[in-house]
């Protein structure tokens, strides 16, 4: 008999997706997978290189449970150069991939009935993974017309004493959302106020930013204390497969995550932590460019498309490489999107993810880290079944 905690745990939309979209692929369906968030470029050439030649030098043991030196060095490097952040090597972990770092964190802090704030939409993950350790999420929901932004007096109003998490995702997915220094700056007055609290601030989709800029918030010195940074290379490098994920935090944390890895996964894998040294040696904001570039014509494509349809509401993303749409027009009363996005599948071969496990029944996430000739595609079919949609009964309205 399976454990109430498995019982209880949800799959992964992101993934189940993807699976699902595969899995037409392979009996021969001409599917456009929108669902995964991942990036369909080759990662940059010399980071292959290093690999190859990691490789060859025999770097095929396990490394220390908290990374390889040199890489952890350079990690150092890199959020001082990039996010104006001073860690030292022994406040840096690397993971599997952000996703272990977070489980990692959460298994670390958390005890029953324990409280996590979690502004949604948010990462479907995040959601499962607090459920998973027995303790509670608490959403601060937000709107279209709040930019998907949460506010300090939304902040404040949730925080109890049995808070222990807020976790913070800034570029956001699913919603692409940035926040402003001032903007975080009014989050960190009530934070820093509450110092029990840890920040855990998921910074993956740091690069993929278009118009803003990205402030990592421990920058902020009242709450650098209390609060986790965590980065990886899957978005930024196309390196999903890969899986390496590190964090920045406070010590007693840290060790207390590398104890979990010992006990558990051990040590992320050594040739990818040797390329990854090279990866983040440059500046990334240059390497990265014309990949940048790429993202933001896709994203205008994509939003010029869906502003001819009026009854769609969604906000022009800032950041990562998602549209988070409103479908309410487009759904029954008390209907959620997965209705939606699997007739969209099984109909018209386009994979979406619903916005139900995002927190948020009536939207849903297109990823548009597909070719132009894919999204082109993709939008026609979804115009066709808009249209369907307008002339039967499926509609509410
Ligand atoms: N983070 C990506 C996404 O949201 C990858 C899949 C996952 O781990 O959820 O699509």
């Amino acid at each position: 008999m399976l454990s109430d905690r498995i019982l209880n745990m949800g799959i992964s939309k992101t993934l189940e997706m993807t699976a699902k979209a595969r899995k037409l692929k392979e009996l021969g369906y001409n599917v456009i997978n929108l669902s995964v968030g991942e990036p369909d470029f080759f990662p940059p050439s010399f980071i292959l290189k290093a690999a190859k030649k990691a490789i060859d030098k025999g770097y095929h043991n396990y490394t220390p449970i908290s990374g390889d030196l040199e890489l952890k060095k350079m990690i150092c490097k890199k959020f001082k150069r990039d996010n104006n952040l001073n860690y030292s090597n022994s406040q840096i972990l690397i993971s599997n991939g952000v996703k272990q770092s977070i489980i990692n964190l959460f298994l670390a802090l958390l005890n029953k009935n324990d409280e996590v704030i979690i502004p949604a939409p948010y990462w479907v993950s995040y959601y499962e993974m607090v459920k998973f350790c027995q303790a509670k999420p608490i959403i601060i929901p937000t709107t279209i017309k709040s930019n998907f932004k949460i506010t300090s007096k939304q902040l404040k109003n949730v925080i109890t004493s049995k808070t222990k998490i807020f976790i913070f995702n800034s570029p956001c997915n699913p919603t692409g959302c940035v926040y402003s220094k001032k903007e975080l700056k009014t989050l960190v007055k009530i934070l820093s106020k509450n110092p029990k609290i840890i920040i855990i601030s998921d910074e993956i989709y740091e690069y993929i930013i278009y118009e803003k800029k990205h402030i990592s918030i421990a920058s902020f010195s009242e709450i650098y204390n209390q609060t986790v940074t965590l980065n990886g290379l899957s978005k930024s490098f196309s390196m999903t497969g890969w899986r390496v994920g590190y964090l920045g935090g406070p010590e007693w944390l840290t060790q207390a995550c590398e104890k979990i890895q010992g006990q558990t996964t051990s040590c992320v894998n050594s040739i990818a932590q040797r390329a990854s040294i090279v990866a983040l040696k440059y500046n990334q904001k240059k390497i990265l460019k014309k990949i940048l570039n790429s993202f933001k014509k896709r994203r205008n494509l994509i939003i010029t498309f869906f502003k001819e349809i009026p009854t769609l509401k969604f906000k022009s993303p800032d950041g990562a490489f998602y549209l988070f749409i409103d479908l309410s027009f487009f759904l029954k009363k008390n209907q959620s999107s997965n209705n939606f996005s699997m007739h969209l599948l099984n109909k018209y071969f386009v994979a979406t993810v619903s916005g139900e496990s995002f927190g948020s029944k009536n939207g849903l996430r297109i990823s548009y880290a597909s070719s132009k000739k894919n999204l082109f595609e993709a939008l026609f079919r979804i115009k066709k079944f808009l249209n369907e949609l307008l002339n039967s009964s499926y509609m509410y309205h």
